[in-house]
């Protein structure tokens, strides 16, 4: 019997790395992939996505189930963007069902339809005239209102327009209203010019580049744009999405942090008159799906967001640019392990169009596929709008006295720049009063019980917080050993930092800025408002101040330790130190005063650092480059980490010392593996951790062992004792 493509093959929220094949439901006409369907499972009932139609199954066909139900007329994930899903569980070996899942919003995992949201509006009941309400003037001026709009308005509308839901309420007791509901508005895109605010003249650099760009409206390219900060990347961005909009394209735009830099959002908006949809995390549920649907059919002309912003499906997509595509955010650490650049750029050779990254401080792996000619290097070296580059100075801080951190000179400079009625930006990466409190009588340190870390000792609120685990513990103003009262709290936080410069500088206000001061809603709105004021004032704060702001008033920016990076077992972090201090420095002088910037260090000779101040980013880079490449790291060589962690000490290394044995019982030509070791924090939230780390210098043979290993640690009873994850490409040991 031969009946092609009669099964559904499906993937299921599950664990498995597999798909599940069943008969299609009694109902449904036609099923094809990228549609939801209800599937019985065991005795529950899942919601998977078609991927396939299939003749055969593993399955004899009379253990074949039938699937309850089809929730989708159309797919609701468009072709190229379910092959995409596809290839990354693949690629990044996670079980297919839960990378389909982390492409589709919660309300459509969960069963919802995917539509528009409906909402309640308020229409006029037949034969009703304003004259009978002469003596009410709001109620009639109200049902005047909603005469000119036969299809209703909403509450929210209503309410825009000073009109109470208690007056509301009265017109409807009195039978003169009804409320009704109706599919939301759409989102609609203009005729016409998509402009509502003219471009900025470009200078002779952002001009060549954008011409070079527009060479390639279509079809798939990958370029980096190299530009300095402030050197006008987004208005190159900008001018590069105009012309995507006027062909009727739309364009995805991938950003670090939405909430910490609402003016990118704005600038967007303030541009074009198309309809520009922000995915930030404050969008509730419903909104999320709202606003994937608007991307989805087109009504959307740009989509702004972080991470997850890559799976969003668009109906006529244009490009995709990755802005500071160095950024760690882009890297989702848990589960789906998935590199947010690394999936924008194989999407876009699978949509055909091209892909831009963007940064002042390019990773060292987008520098190498540069260097190497893979993607179209693209430079911006000044600053735009007529803006100087800032001037580096590093301060040798080696016997020193320090108060609280801050050296004599440093304090002067400060004072000086002050006292000229400009502003000063203090950069310190570690939050809190103090990184750790210890007993002055015994010498004990206030340890986190359940990680490899020191509490961080916080003065507002006061407590005791883990960094890691998020563990807080009240004071008690007692040592934990010997009962003293003689506590000292050692080195300097934010807190304590912010602290101090308020005493040396009384008659200037200091602003913190960090993940405590900004807690409630507006308040970094609030400082950065304060700070764009002008006048003389002190911003202190950890590496939100880094992120994208403009503080045309900061002259001085400093660098309160530049140590930090620089002996780090993180082979990155000398990469990441760079573009921290690149990226916190290029804030300053962003107007028409010069920028000077100041980093204490004790090891004011480091090559690496003379390099980065001396020369310029690309030099510093292709130094690290030629040191990754005799140490065989990447981009020279392809990682993989398995990882894992369980609650009993040392099981965690055995169960990845028994994995070992398991590889090496086969060959695999062109693979190495190290390990197992501890974690680089063993003990994290309780749980050991320790890894296996997989390489190669090639990807290619990876991807066999990586097939077999996961689908036998699935089956393999010993597994279940432990929690292991694969993470490929990892971006931190
Ligand atoms: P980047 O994204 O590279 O940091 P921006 O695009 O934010 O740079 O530009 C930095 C500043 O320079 C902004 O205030 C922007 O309005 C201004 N700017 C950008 N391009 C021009 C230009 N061609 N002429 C004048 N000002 C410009
Ligand atoms: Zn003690
Ligand atoms: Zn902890």
């Amino acid at each position: 019997m031969s009946r092609s493509g009669w099964l559904l093959r499906v993937a299921l929220p599950s664990p498995l790395r597999r798909y599940f094949d069943y008969l299609p439901p009694e109902t449904a006409a036609s099923i094809g992939p990228g549609q939801r369907l209800r599937v019985p499972f065991g005795r529950r009932q899942l919601i998977g996505v078609v991927v396939d139609r299939v003749d055969q199954s593993d399955v004899p066909e009379n253990k074949l189930r039938a699937a309850l139900e089809c929730l989708d007329e159309q797919p609701v994930l468009p072709l190229p963007l379910l092959e995409l899903a596809l290839w990354s569980a693949s690629y990044y070996h996670y079980p297919p069902g839960e990378v389909l899942a982390t492409f589709l919003p919660v309300l459509l995992r969960q069963g919802e339809a995917a539509e528009f949201r409906s909402e309640h509006c308020w229409v006029v009941n037949d034969g009703v005239e304003p004259d009978q309400l002469k003596n009410a003037p709001r109620q009639q001026a109200l049902l005047q209102l909603l005469m000119q709009h036969p299809h209703g308005l909403a509450d929210e509308a209503l309410r825009a327009q000073q009109f109470s839901s208690a007056l509301v309420r009265a017109l409807h007791d009195r039978g003169f209203i009804s409320r009704q509901e109706r599919p939301m508005e759409p989102l609609h895109w203009p005729e016409g010019d998509p402009l509502q605010q003219s471009p900025l003249p470009l200078n002779e650099q952002q001009q060549q580049v954008l011409d070079q760009l527009n060479e390639n409206q279509t079809g798939f390219s990958c370029s980096l744009l190299q530009g300095v900060t402030g050197s006008g990347k987004t208005e190159v961005y900008l001018q590069l999405i105009e012309a995507q909009l006027r062909q009727g394209r739309q364009s995805l735009v991938l950003v670090p942090e939405i909430g910490l830099t609402p003016q990118t959002v704005s600038r967007f908006r303030a541009r074009f008159r198309v309809p520009v949809v922000a995915l930030h995390s404050g969008l509730n549920d419903r909104e999320r799906l709202d606003a994937w649907l608007q991307a989805g059919r087109g009504m959307a002309g740009i989509v702004i967001g972080t991470r997850s912003a890559v799976l969003t499906p668009l109906a006529r997509p244009g490009m995709i640019v990755i802005d500071e595509e160095h950024d760690g955010s882009f890297k989702q650490q848990e589960g789906f392990r998935y590199s947010a650049r690394d999936l924008a750029v194989m999407r876009a050779q699978r949509e055909q169009i091209p892909v831009l990254l963007g940064s002042a401080t390019p990773s060292l792996e987008s520098l190498h596929n540069a260097i190497e000619g893979r993607y179209r290097w693209l430079k911006l070296s000044q600053r735009a709008g007529g803006a100087r580059a800032p001037s580096f100075e590093l301060l040798d801080i080696c016997h020193q006295p320090l108060d609280e951190g801050l050296s004599e000179p440093l304090i002067q400079r400060i004072g000086l720049h002050l006292a000229r009625n400009e502003q000063v930006l203090v950069f310190l990466n570690r939050r809190g009063f103090a990184p750790s409190l210890m007993c002055h009588d015994c010498g004990w340190v206030a340890d986190c019980p359940q990680c490899d870390a020191r509490l961080t000792l916080h003065r507002s609120p006061a407590r005791l917080h883990c960094h890691h685990c998020d563990l807080q513990l009240p004071l008690t103003g007692r040592c934990g050993e010997c009962n003293s009262t003689d506590l000292n709290a050692q080195g300097a936080g934010t807190e304590r930092t912010e602290a101090t410069l308020q005493r040396l500088f009384e008659n200037y206000p200091v602003l913190r800025v960090d993940r405590d001061s900004t807690q409630r809603k507006h308040a970094l709105q609030k400082i950065l408002e304060q700070v764009n004021e002008g006048g003389p004032c002190i911003l202190v704060g950890t590496q939100m101040l880094a992120k994208g702001h403009h503080f045309p008033k900061v002259t001085l920016v400093a660098i309160l330790d530049a140590d930090g990076g620089l002996f780090s077992a993180d082979f990155r972090g000398m990469e990441k130190t760079a573009q921290l201090v690149l990226q916190v420095a290029g804030r300053a002088g962003r107007a028409e005063h010069p920028g000077h910037v100041i980093m204490q260090t004790h090891h004011a000779e480091h090559p690496r650092l003379r390099s980065l101040i001396e020369q310029d980013y690309t030099e510093f880079a292709r130094q690290e480059l030629s040191d990754r490449r005799l140490a065989k790291l990447p981009p020279y060589r392809y990682l993989v980490m398995l990882r894992a962690e369980a609650v009993a000490q040392g099981r965690a290394e055995i169960f990845l010392q028994w994995v070992r044995e398991l590889i090496e019982q086969h060959d695999w030509p062109g693979v190495s593996w190290l390990g197992p070791l501890p974690s680089p924090m063993e003990k994290r939230a309780g749980r050991y951790r320790a890894q296996l780390l997989i390489e190669a210098d090639q990807r290619k043979p990876l991807h066999p062992l990586l097939s077999w290993l996961s689908r036998t640690l699935e089956e393999w009873p010993q597994a279940r004792k432990v929690r292991w994850s694969l993470d490929v490409d990892p971006i931190d040991n």
